[in-house]
């Protein structure tokens, strides 16, 4: 439709996956009042599955400016300490409160739910449940310049202006992206472009009943060669993830499935393996009330958007978990995406009309432009911790063992506050944060305290290059001399 073009129909969305983008995103698009439909695949709005789901302080932010942060806060357990351990059980430094110290400064905690508890109470106060219909199963996706129409597999058929795709990793909305993309424009989504996801390793993870003997409100990581767990310890139950390397790299078009009998041989590979010095993997495993094990995908896409279809979350980044990181990347993706398309729409209701395509992807670009380099720093860093953890590189122990000594106890929590302080807000739900801490939000530094903090940046990635090139150093003479760098680490 040309820009000028009236027409009196509101300007409307079609959402498809209400996972936990989606579910973000149709919050976002009530808050601003812009009309849309959300079609989920599955039967349920929300299924019973996944185990552990952390959220970090800038999405308690969002979370907050959407009036749910009280009944969201009860569902979940807040997080203080954080432990590591040598693959002998043995501490690799003191414990650290770490997480304690991000909720004084950010206001917001780090906090660990079940994750379907956390889906449901999102969902829960979603204020327009028709809008979110379940069953959908996709058939296919069609666009021109006046609009969009998603057809589906029962015969029934939702038009609208933009279709946004949360349907995770294995995103259907696109492959028809894609396919638009390459029939408008030969060779616009080029081969590599479809091989972005990929997967060097496999994570068992699941739910136990609490264990005696482990740290409460804690995260425990205790690593070893080519394999590392993930505790997160709250009052009644673990969350638990344990990460297996593969022995070679899969795209994810192929990527293993695994069944429950894969999962339980996997479970009981290392029952005897410590976790802390009194807590063993038999214990945990033993007293499980839930397990899966599946592919850890990786990678980023470089094109977000074709026309009228635009991805968000998984389907556009997916990262490791080693930071329980990727659903936040995706709320955070959800976020900017919504101001954007918030700021052309009631632009163009103030002249009476819709936005035209070259408005929107204007508005895509510039989200691709605002996101792709934060998703992807995050992508590359947990990416990393998932190897440093896994011992997957000769001098990782022996830099586990080094930068607590050499970086100091402010290094971490210094480090999870440049993490989260970038976050975005909905820029037109301002006056809705309530919780302020002792750190100012990106968005509110002047330029010079912006300029000061990427100094500090600067001279830590400095200190880290340093840590490495020693580790390097005494990884390479413990080898050399066929000595252990650390404790039950097996040369
Ligand atoms: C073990 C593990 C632990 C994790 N822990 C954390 C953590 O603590 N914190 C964190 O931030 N991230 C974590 N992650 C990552 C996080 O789970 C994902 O990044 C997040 O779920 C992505 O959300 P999404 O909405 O993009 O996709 P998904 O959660 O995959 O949701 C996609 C939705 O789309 C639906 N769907 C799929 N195809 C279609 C279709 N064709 N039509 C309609 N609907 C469709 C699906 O049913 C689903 O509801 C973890 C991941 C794993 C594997």
């Amino acid at each position: 439709m040309a820009a000028s073009e009236k027409d009196s129909r509101p300007f409307r969305a079609i959402i498809v996956g209400g996972g936990i983008a989606g579910l973000f995103m149709a919050h976002a698009l009530e808050a601003a009042g812009i009309d849309y439909v959300l079609l989920e695949r599955a039967l349920e709005p929300v299924e019973e599955r996944g185990a552990g789901f952390g959220l970090w302080p800038q999405n308690f932010r969002v979370v907050d400016q959407l009036g749910m942060l009280e009944d969201i806060e009860k569902l979940g357990s807040e997080f203080k300490w954080t432990y590591n351990f040598n693959p002998d059980g043995s501490p690799v430094a003191n414990a650290s409160n770490n997480f304690e110290k991000l909720t004084q400064r950010a206001g917001y905690g780090f906090t660990i739910f079940r994750r379907s508890e956390f889906l449901r109470g999102v969902y829960d106060k979603l204020p327009n449940k028709s809008k979110f219909v379940t069953g959908m199963a996709l058939e296919r996706i069609e666009q021109d310049d006046k609009g969009v129409k998603v057809f589906l597999k029962d015969g029934s058929m939702e038009a609208g202006d933009i279709v946004i795709g949360t349907d995770g990793v294995h995103s259907q909305v696109r492959e028809f992206m894609w396919k638009h993309a390459n029939g408008v424009r030969p060779g616009a989504i080029p081969a590599q472009e479809k091989m972005s996801f990929t997967s060097e390793y496999r994570c068992l993870y699941g739910v136990s009943k609490m264990v005696p003997g482990l740290q409460k409100s804690s995260l425990i990581d205790c690593n070893d060669k080519h394999c590392n767990w993930l505790l997160f310890s709250c009052e009644d139950r673990i969350f638990w993830l344990f990460f297996e390397k593969l022995g070679k790299s899969f795209n994810c078009q192929n990527c293993h499935r695994y069944s429950e009998s894969d999962a339980v041989a996997v479970g009981e590979k290392y029952l005897s393996h410590p976790i802390n010095g009194t807590v063993m993997w038999r214990d945990i495993w033993e007293n499980r009330i839930q397990y899966h094990l599946g592919p850890i995908e990786e990678g980023v896409l470089n094109q977000w958007h074709f026309g009228r279809i635009v991805l968000a979350g998984d389907s556009a980044h997916k990262m490791t978990p080693n930071l329980g990181y990727g659903g936040n990347q995706g709320i955070e993706s959800v976020v900017v995406l919504a101001n954007g398309l918030n700021r052309l729409i009631k632009r163009c209701e103030t002249v009476g009309r819709r936005p035209s395509t070259e408005e929107l992807s204007a508005v895509f670009d510039e989200y691709k432009e605002i996101r792709y380099p934060r998703a992807k720093k995050h992508h590359d860093l947990t990416g990393y911790i998932t190897r440093f953890d896994a011992y997957d590189g000769f001098m990782y122990p022996t830099l586990q063992w080094l930068m607590p000594r050499i970086t100091g106890k402010e290094y971490m929590i210094n480090l999870f506050v440049e993490l989260v302080r970038p976050g975005r807000k909905l820029d037109f739900l301002d006056e809705r944060v309530r919780r302020r801490g002792t750190m100012k939000w990106e968005d509110e530094l002047t330029m010079d305290e912006k300029k000061q903090l990427q100094g500090r940046t600067m001279s830590k990635s400095v200190l880290f290059g340093i840590a490495g090139a020693a580790g390097t150093v005494v990884m390479a003479s413990c080898l050399y001399h066929g000595i252990s760098p650390l404790p039950g680490f097996h040369v």
